[in-house]
């Protein structure tokens, strides 16, 4: 077996010439070994001093100029213009943590000060806030060589929390994941942030992505991938160690649309051509690409389902990922297309030999759909299936078998999405972000989102790792009793130096601790 990997350009059809060596076994435990070292220094930096740090982060990545879009862009197929966007969201993501770093409240403090005379017992001095949790193990995306990646949404928010990150580079961008690293590295010089606190290792993912997951030294693990690697890692990390972590990943998700009937006799062909776009976005390699349409089996439905064939028709063929994605891709259509009571509507030609795909619009009935679990599988790229319902009861049972997703879509007017609250209550409860007439693809960075999910579109729903909010993920709560005030984060001393809004004695106040 060679000791190095290469990455494989789904566009030219070859391997690209540059080699990246798989990581030693003394490199793995150097990583390990210096980011447990980091982890105290790290966690002791200021919360501006980590703002810095990811503010330059963005500026670095930004130094790699074009040579980094175009390194991306051989090794992913994707285009220039979504590699530049998802670019710029990757520097949006790390600058959205460092303000938050740098307007402190997100760390929760909360100050109970002591009670000395209080009978029939005195009350302790109890003073809270969040605290980095370890050293993170994170996975880069197939599907997002930037935003879910190196310094991706897990790095950023991790980094943010004060944890080091260990980065397990993703075979399908090699050199687009050793640029990025460089310049996190560069960045750390450059802020003066302790050395081990950023590695990237390559390796193969069960060998290498396991013995990362079962080491004691790794305290938390953010994955995007397949369910099958996602779930591996997830029963290695709570059920194989000696420690149980938590393991944030994200894994598969067909995002349902429910058309009500009225709106969708209203604007049929604007929801068609809507969902069309949205279905053959970026080669349906999104976790929010649509899988699952619902809709009430009437003459509205019959025009629904022809004009989306025609606009997916339409759709020109298009180069996916990596060869290993692209078979899944035919390998899990067939699956789809050869169960019972299926019916194809639209299938474009196979042209897996070039590593592209087309879309493809296959139908079932509710009450088949309700009583196939497989059909609920995820098949990554742009496939979508439309389950016909008889009525809207019907209808509404067939939400209510749907399992864990990251989105809902329901499209309808005023009157219909009222006269079916109880139909929309349902689809909440398996989704992290509720959509009303509208697509599920894009996912907003801001304060608000929600990308996360019940089981199986995450192994924890009670998270996002999108936003602001992702950074609880790599914390956890700490309460100092009767510490000394020079002994205390910055945070919870007497005086507030760093001006953050917390919780004394039941008031939210920036003020100082003995003005209360
Ligand atoms: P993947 O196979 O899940 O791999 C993701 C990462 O996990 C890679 O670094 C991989 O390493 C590693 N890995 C694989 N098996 C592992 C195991 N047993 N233990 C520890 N680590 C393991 O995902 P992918 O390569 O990106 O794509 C494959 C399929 O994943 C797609 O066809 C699609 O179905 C799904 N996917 C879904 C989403 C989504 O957002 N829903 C996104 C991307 C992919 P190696 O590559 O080195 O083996």
């Amino acid at each position: 077996m060679s000791n190095f990997l290469q990455s494989y350009s789904t566009l030219q059809k070859a391997f690209l010439p540059e080699t990246f060596a798989i990581s030693s076994p003394a490199e793995v435990e150097a990583a390990l070994i210096e980011a447990s070292a980091a982890f105290i220094p790290f966690a002791k930096k200021t919360f501006i001093e980590r703002a810095v740090f990811l503010e330059s982060i963005a500026e670095e990545i930004m130094n790699c100029g074009d040579a980094l879009l175009q390194k991306a862009h051989e090794e992913t197929a994707l285009p220039m213009a979504r590699l530049t966007g998802e670019r710029g969201r990757t520097c949006t993501q790390l600058n959205l943590y460092a303000k938050l770093l740098r307007e402190g409240n997100w760390c929760d403090a909360v100050i109970d000060t002591a009670i000395p005379d209080r009978q029939p017992l005195p009350r302790a001095d109890l003073r809270r806030m969040l605290q980095p949790i370890g050293p993170v193990l994170v996975f880069g995306a197939s599907n997002f060589p930037f935003a879910y990646s190196t310094a991706g949404g897990d790095t950023a928010s991790a980094l943010a929390a004060g944890c080091p990150v260990i980065v397990k580079a993703h075979e399908s961008h090699l050199g687009t994941n050793a640029m990025v690293a460089a310049a996190v590295i560069s960045a750390a010089e450059k802020t003066h942030m302790p050395k081990g606190v950023f590695a990237t290792l390559v390796g193969t993912g069960p060998a290498l992505g396991q013995q990362l997951a079962m080491d004691e030294r790794i305290k938390a693990i953010g994955f995007t991938g397949s369910y099958k690697a996602g779930m591996a890692l997830y029963i290695t990390a709570t059920q194989k160690r000696k420690t149980p972590i938590p393991v944030y990943a994200e894994m598969s998700s067909i995002n349902p649309v429910v058309l009500l009937p009225e709106i969708l006799a209203e604007k049929t062909t604007a929801i068609a051509s809507a969902l069309a776009g949205s279905i053959s976005l970026g080669v349906g390699q999104f976790c929010t690409s649509p899988g699952l349409l619902f809709a009430i089996d009437d003459a509205a439905a019959k025009t629904f389902a022809q004009e989306l064939v025609n606009a997916l028709k339409a759709v020109a063929p298009a180069t996916m990922l990596n060869p290993t994605i692209c078979h899944a891709y035919y390998k899990d259509k067939a699956s789809l297309a050869n169960q019972e009571n299926i019916q194809v509507l639209f299938e474009g030609n196979n042209l897996e030999e070039n590593h592209q795909a087309m879309p493809a619009l296959m139908q079932t009935t509710a009450a088949h759909f309700m009583a196939t679990p497989a059909l609920q599988k995820e098949v990554f790229g742009p496939c979508s299936l439309l389950v016909l319902c008889k009525d809207i009861t019907e209808m509404k049972a067939a939400i209510a078998s749907i399992e864990g997703q990251l989105t809902g879509s329901v499209y309808g007017n005023e009157t219909e999405l009222k006269a079916n609250e109880n139909l929309v209550d349902h689809l909440q409860q398996a989704v992290g972000r509720m959509i009303f007439n509208n697509v599920p693809t894009g996912v907003e960075v801001c304060n608000a989102i929600v990308h996360g999910g019940p089981f199986p579109a995450t192994t924890d729903a009670r998270t996002t790792s999108v936003g602001p909010e992702a950074i609880r993920r790599f914390s956890r709560p700490v309460c100092f009793q009767d510490c000394p005030d020079a002994l205390l984060p910055l945070y919870l001393r007497n005086e507030n130096e760093a001006n953050i809004v917390r919780l004394i004695n039941g008031v939210l106040t920036k003020a100082s601790v003995a003005t209360i």
